[in-house]
């Protein structure tokens, strides 16, 4: 399979046939396998052979989840979890000990954000932010104690892009494992192991289910780090269902093209925004305007389906704002076939204080849009009918 194009693999990477020769994948729920005989058990054990043991490990559909997501990503090994928020635990619990440091993004998901500030210190492991439009300042946070450095890029909900090139640069010169949450640009139009990433994160739930169906996570990379988060996770137990994992699978035949469209409908509706009188500002990675254009083309394929917009009318247009939308709703999800609406300020990131949303990128009147797949004139109707 390596030899195939991305299309191919994400559609016939599956697992074996069963002896019934189904074409689709069928779902294996089944919490447990059976030996044959107790050498053959005794062998799984010792990690001797491939053989299923218990769903907590891994199943035929985790098993073909992870190996499809190896293959797209290119990388070594990989392990699946509940969700994509037990991916990132799980990677840094398995990989940090108290006393360790890790450096990571400012403007990182609100729930990781959360483990680095409220409960690593319990455990004596600390951190420190670096603004993601200042990659070069990583190096000064850089101590003896740092082990990790980590970030998402497109960084949400501030849509900055960080040079992954240079970030690995700075990752190898100063020993650092580099752990990339690669959820908003997925494999199909961003790399992160290509640029020398040890460790590439996904929520599963968003772009690779892209329907809001399943929650889903999956950690793939440098195979002895790999094996350090499955042994972490096959002991603690964060395991993915093999319905979610069958579900995830199918989801990843149609990746490819759903990328494509959110991209093409993203930038058109970014484009089209672009100078509304109404708006502050239009941010999206390939608008010529966004200050990471160049890096952004350099790494992405395309440039994603999540933009942002801020209302010249600060905190209470944003709410306005929501308020008169038709079509699209509002939730927090994001990476849906469904184009969906969320006001940072009100919601996902009410808990920080004005100024640590400053910090961040959020302003008051931030609206971060997550571009579905309907009819790209659908949708813009709908925002510009908002804003009015
Ligand atoms: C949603 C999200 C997560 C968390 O994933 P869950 O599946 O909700 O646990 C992590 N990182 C990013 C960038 C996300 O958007």
């Amino acid at each position: 399979m390596k030899d195939k194009s991305f299309e191919s693999q994400a559609i016939r990477a599956q697992a074996e046939r069963s002896h019934n020769n189904e074409h689709s994948v069928p779902l294996y729920l089944t919490s447990s396998f059976i030996f044959d005989t107790a050498e053959e058990m005794r062998a799984a054990f010792a990690d001797e052979s491939e053989a299923f043991i218990y769903s907590r490990y891994t199943n035929p559909n985790t098993d073909e989840f992870v190996n499809k997501m190896c293959l797209l990503e290119g990388a070594e090994a990989g392990v699946s979890s509940a969700s994509g928020m037990a991916a990132i635990y799980t990677t840094l619990a398995a990989l940090l000990s108290s006393g360790d440091h890790v450096i990571s993004c400012s403007s990182v998901f609100g729930a990781t954000h959360t483990i680095f500030t409220k409960y690593f210190p319990k455990w004596n492991i600390n951190h420190s932010y670096f603004n993601a439009s200042e990659p070069e300042s990583i190096t000064s946070l850089i101590t003896p104690q740092t082990k990790i450095l980590y970030l998402e890029t497109p960084t949400n909900p501030a849509i900055e892009v960080i040079d992954l090139e240079l970030v690995s640069k700075i990752a190898k010169e100063n020993n650092l494992l580099l752990v990339v949450d690669n959820c908003f640009a997925t494999p199909y139009l961003q790399q992160p192991v290509k640029y020398g990433a040890d460790i590439v994160i996904h929520s599963a739930t968003k772009y690779i289910d892209g329907q809001g169906r399943v929650l889903g996570g999956v950690v793939v990379g440098k195979k002895e780090l790999v094996k350090e988060i499955y042994l972490f996770g096959r002991i603690t137990g964060p395991s993915l269902s093999p319905f979610n994992a069958w579900v995830l699978s199918k989801s990843l035949e149609t990746l490819s093209l759903r990328m494509e469209r959110h991209c093409e409908n993203a930038l058109y509706i970014a484009e089209k925004l672009e100078g509304h009188t109404a708006l502050e500002f239009v941010k999206y990675p390939f608008l010529k305007s966004h200050p990471n254009y160049d890096v952004a083309k350099k790494q992405m394929k395309g440039g994603g389906g999540i933009l942002t917009f801020s209302l010249k009318g600060g905190y209470e247009s944003g709410k306005l704002f929501m308020d008169k939308l038709q079509m699209i709703k509002i939730s927090p999800n994001l990476g849906d076939t469904r184009t969906i609406a969320t006001h940072p300020a009100s919601s996902t990131h009410c808990k920080l204080s004005i100024e640590e949303r400053n910090g961040v990128g959020i302003t008051d009147g931030l609206i971060r849009i997550s571009i579905g797949l309907e009819n790209k004139e659908d949708i813009l109707k709908d925002i510009f009918q908002a804003l009015n």
